[in-house]
């Protein structure tokens, strides 16, 4: 049983993912990168020639796609059966999918059930949990909420040069479809109450980290 979330939400290109892992990390806690469950849904949607668009095909594709994903953040590995599909999941083909398979509302609710089941099991004393809807909806309550933002060019910048040269291009608009796309599921620019909201536009990564560990500390009930 987990004893400390942190929840930690944003855009595209916010640094979300690096930042958090690299959290959960000096805390020595789990960490769960939920957008790689979609982007595994996505994948396996591709793989198996069904259209995201259709939100038949997308339950279609959850129901029989077997994921694991790893709590290390040591280690974070993603498998679909038996492939892993740890770097698969990140091409731009699959970001440019994986919109469709945020949009299928069931898909999203056996996905967040799915994403509380692994926060229970995780043998960790706290576990880092980053995403679009985990300050909002997958864990609401939990002590420490955050929503990680950037300004749009920084983002975009960071994100691009996260990807192999040959495909950077069009990554600023595909950044500003897929928030846009997201943005009409959840509302992932507005903190809701109690959210603490991190604007990493003028700071590194060790600072955004730091920021994000200040939280944590003072986190009622911390020993962190
Ligand atoms: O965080 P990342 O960019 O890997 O997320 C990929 C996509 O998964 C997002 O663009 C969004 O469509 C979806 N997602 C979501 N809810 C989450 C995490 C990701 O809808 N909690």
């Amino acid at each position: 049983m987990t004893e400390l979330v942190v929840a930690v939400d944003g855009p595209a290109g916010s640094g979300k993912s690096s930042v958090s892992r690299r959290v959960a990390k000096e805390l020595r806690f789990g960490y769960l990168d939920t957008g790689a469950m979609y982007r595994a849904v996505a994948w396996h949607a591709l793989e198996t020639g069904r259209d995201t668009a259709d939100a038949e095909a997308v339950i279609a594709a959850w129901d029989d796609a077997r994921i694991d994903l790893s709590l290390d953040p040591g280690d974070p590995w993603v498998r679909v059966g038996d492939r892993d599909v740890t770097t698969a999941i990140r091409e731009p083909r699959v970001s440019a999918a994986v919109s469709g398979v945020a949009r299928v509302v069931p898909v999203r609710e056996a996905i967040n059930e799915r994403f509380r089941a692994l926060m229970d099991e995780c043998a960790c004393e706290g576990i880092v949990v980053e995403g679009r809807d985990i300050t909002t909806v997958v864990a609401p309550d939990a002590p420490v909420r955050v929503l990680l933002t950037a300004d749009a060019e920084v983002r975009a910048a960071r994100r691009s040069a996260e990807l192999p040269v040959h495909q950077r291009d069009g990554v600023a608009e595909a950044i500003e479809r897929r928030d846009a796309s997201d943005g009409k599921v959840v509302d992932f620019l507005t903190p809701a109450e109690g959210v603490e909201v991190v604007d990493s536009t003028d700071l590194d990564f060790d600072q955004t980290v730091a920021a994000i560990l200040a939280l944590v500390h003072a986190a009622p009930g911390s020993t962190s």
